[in-house]
């Protein structure tokens, strides 16, 4: 149970999760989750850095898609209409059926895939029960509010124990 708790790689954010990391990892797939993730949860549409970073991974050959657990499309759609991505919604995370559905849809399997997310009981959880690549982040914009300032704290020694953690400041 631990064991799926852990990430197997930490990164300050997004943006240090390069198409050269992914391609030498056998990533064909990337699934990223949106909130505190891709951008905090007040940020409506894709800036320009994630337009960017989108459009390096898309040149690389590599595919990507949200995978975000937001009940309502409407939010995920924002980001991916003018990002030209895919998405599955209501993924129910940490569950693997969104992660099955994602990985069918675009031909690859589970040692192809890799999950970039902020949360440990829905990302984390749901990518290594699925036996995909987990690769956490830090919170986009930090964490908001009480609830989150705990849940963070809490998240602390389990990516402190991944086995690859590249974050700058710890
Ligand atoms: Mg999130």
């Amino acid at each position: 149970m631990l064991r799926f708790l852990c990430p197997q790689w930490v990164f300050d954010n997004y943006e240090a999760v390069t198409p050269e990391f992914l391609k030498e990892h056998g990533v064909k797939l990337l699934l990223a989750d949106l909130d505190f993730t891709l951008a905090p949860k007040s940020q409506s549409e894709p800036d320009e850095s994630l337009t960017c970073w989108i459009g390096a991974l898309k040149e690389a050959g590599i595919e990507f898609a949200i995978l975000s657990n937001n009940r309502s499309p409407v939010r995920v759609e924002k980001f991916c209409k003018p990002l030209k991505v895919g998405y599955v919604g209501h993924a129910g995370k940490p569950g693997t059926r969104g992660f099955h559905e994602a990985m069918a849809r675009y031909g690859v399997n589970a040692g192809e895939t890799a999950m970039l997310g902020d949360k440990l009981l829905t990302d984390t959880l749901g990518a290594r029960r699925s036996g995909v690549l987990m690769l956490m982040v830090e919170p986009r914009g930090g964490a908001v509010g009480a609830w989150n300032h705990v849940l963070h704290a809490l998240q602390q020694p389990f990516k402190a124990a991944s086995a690859h953690d590249e974050r700058k400041k710890h």
